[in-house]
């Protein structure tokens, strides 16, 4: 009877903590921030980025600005991206020349790539008074190597993400590291779509995530390849701001855990 008794009790007591444990773990992940943006622009289309800005200024977005071949801009897109800066707009560094990172390196070193390719860039931008935290990868081609080093001069690096069909499965999420990866908005970006933006834009607004999205010259209408549609933009920035989301740069990413 007392042997019973025991067993009976030790079973229960077993039980407890089995079920303790399973509700442990289904205890769902607070964030400490909210669902949001990143509109990350590359190359040097300063022009099209400008006129875009006056568009899109009435919804208070946040641009990610990426340049490479500072050093052929003039006086004048300087100036434009200087008043990026001040309205709260981040510019990153997208290399001097817009080596491929991983074929120059495989070819010449790591040592070269620096000194060709992000050093002069920086030193020319700071020259300018433009402040630069950020790297993003020309074609993203990068190397677990190579990001290392890059990161002991820049808090964030962005690189291109894979494209998958279901949006849950899309690397193009701020993924809690230093190294993330951006969905194109192209027009005529294979994957790209407006419903599947729409997805992409669901699922961040549903699960409290930053949507990392990348585009290069922004027009009204699509002539070429590399082209983002400002239509596009504005739509974005529609669904911002009525589901209350947020406008993130990737330096911003550098605050967030
Ligand atoms: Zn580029």
């Amino acid at each position: 009877m007392t042997k019973n008794w025991i067993l009976k009790t030790v079973l229960l007591c077993t039980l407890f903590i089995l079920f303790s444990c399973q509700k442990e773990k289904a205890k769902p992940e607070i964030k400490t921030y909210r669902a949001g943006v990143i509109l990350s622009f590359d190359d040097a289309y300063v022009d099209e980025w400008f006129d875009t800005d006056q568009k899109l200024k009435q919804y208070s977005w946040k641009a990610t600005f990426c340049v490479c071949k500072i050093n052929t801009l003039r006086h004048y897109e300087i100036k434009k991206l200087l008043e990026f800066q001040k309205e709260g707009h981040e510019i990153a560094g997208h290399g001097l020349h817009h080596y491929h990172a991983e074929k120059f390196v495989k070819k010449y070193g790591i040592k070269d790539y620096f000194k060709q390719e992000i050093n002069p860039m920086l030193r020319l931008m700071s020259f300018y008074g433009l402040k630069i935290t950020s790297f993003v990868y020309p074609y993203g081609g990068r190397n677990p190597k190579l990001d290392a080093a890059l990161l002991n001069v820049f808090k964030i690096i962005r690189g291109r993400a894979f494209c998958e069909e279901d949006a849950s499965k899309q690397g193009c999420y701020f993924n809690h590291s230093k190294i993330v990866y951006s969905f194109s908005i192209d027009d005529t970006h294979n994957h790209f779509n407006i419903p599947h933006l729409m997805k992409l834009l669901d699922y961040a607004k549903k699960n409290d995530e930053i949507l990392i999205l990348n585009s290069h010259k922004t027009v009204e209408n699509v002539t070429a390849d590399y082209q983002t549609k400002n239509a596009t933009l504005e739509l974005i920035c529609k669904y911002i701001r009525c589901n209350n989301m947020k406008f993130y740069t990737l330096s911003d990413l550098d605050n967030i855990q």
